[in-house]
């Protein structure tokens, strides 16, 4: 409010915020870190995220609740992902409780900018690792840069739950034994161009087919998929090119657990969609984005609805934005207050 923000009409993009943290990697170790004001980065033009794809990035969302109190959502698993990245990627892995740290100092020294409870907003971080340092040659950085900065996002539905429809891509996202299951930012250059190519066609993003047989679903765009099946379970795809959502598992527990589903990590085939009842994409920004209809070649298959979300997208979703914005009980370990 001090900082003058419209609450009701933002939506995910880019707002210049108080400070952000930066720590820096040298001689094989991380420095202690530190708040900066100043937004731009400054790396030698040698650095390897520039040119050799050296870099991956998290994204997470710090949550206003109902007692006014601050609510990080599984900010370990976030961590843990990233230590999974770097690993990838040959870059120096940032602590779970470091990572967690920078993350509760961006958004202690941002609260003006954390929308209030109700709003459906949120405070989007976004974590980075860079490879920087002068270099020439293919070879992992000679140094690292670790960096969290936070964006006042909007609700991504303003209307309620919306569906939207996806079309199968020609395109493949990441190779088999390649990169897919790590966040990093070369399988996103890869994904502008389907992604593009899809919107020009009115549909809200691509699908992407598993990369060795082009029969089964992988991911929606830059989420994962789920759907829920004639007979009543919680389906989504497993495969080693996946990136492993955490809003994806964290449905599938609230399906087991608190919807009494039974859950599957197995093959959707795109030619069987007639299985399933319902389905959606999931992720961080959107939570979930019920799918409405899928194109593939000349078929066009309708799950629930075009224009409603079904009953079971509705409950995962109710859960799972109530555990977030602390109406509804949080499973163990699942919510970390920013004191
Ligand atoms: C980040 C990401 C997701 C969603 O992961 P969450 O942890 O749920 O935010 C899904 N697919 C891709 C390719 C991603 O990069």
């Amino acid at each position: 409010m001090s900082k003058n923000i419209d609450w009701q009409n933002l939506g995910f993009s880019y707002i210049k915020t108080d400070l952000r943290y930066v720590s820096h990697w040298k001689d094989g170790a991380w420095d202690g870190g530190a708040l900066t004001e100043d937004n731009r980065v400054h790396i030698s033009e040698g650095s390897t995220a520039l040119h050799y794809g050296q870099q991956c990035f998290e994204g997470l969302k710090a949550y206003r609740d109902r007692d006014g109190s601050v609510n990080l959502f599984r900010p370990d698993q976030n961590a843990a992902r990233m230590q999974a990245s770097c690993a990838r990627l040959l870059m120096p892995p940032v602590s779970t409780e470091k990572f967690i740290d920078a993350c509760e100092q961006v958004v202690r020294a941002n609260l003006d900018y954390l929308p209030p409870y109700g709003t459906g907003g949120a405070l989007y971080l976004r974590p980075y690792v860079i490879g920087v340092g002068d270099n020439l040659g293919v070879r992992s950085a000679p140094e690292f840069l670790f960096s969290v900065f936070c964006v006042p996002v909007g609700a991504y539905f303003k209307g309620g739950l919306t569906p939207a429809n996806f079309i199968v891509s020609p395109y493949d996202r990441a190779a088999p034994n390649g990169t897919g299951a790590a966040k990093v930012g070369g399988n996103y250059a890869a994904s502008l161009l389907p992604g593009l190519e899809a919107k020009e066609r009115s549909f809200a993003d691509c699908i992407y087919l598993d990369p060795e047989t082009h029969t089964r679903i992988e991911e929606v765009g830059a989420a994962n998929f789920f759907a829920i099946s004639r007979d009543g379970r919680f389906v989504t795809p497993k495969s080693p090119s996946i990136l492993p959502s955490i809003t994806k598992y964290s449905l599938l527990h609230l399906a087991r657990e608190r919807l009494g589903l039974e859950v599957e990590e197995g093959d959707v085939f795109i030619d069987q969609l007639d299985r399933y009842t319902e389905a959606g994409a999931c992720g961080t920004a959107a939570v979930i984005t019920p799918i409405g209809g899928i194109q593939n070649g000349n078929d066009f298959h309708v799950f629930y609805s075009e224009t409603e979300v079904g009953p079971v997208t509705r409950r995962l979703y109710d859960e799972l934005v109530g555990i977030q914005s602390g109406d509804v009980e949080a499973p163990a370990g699942w919510i970390l207050k920013v004191e």
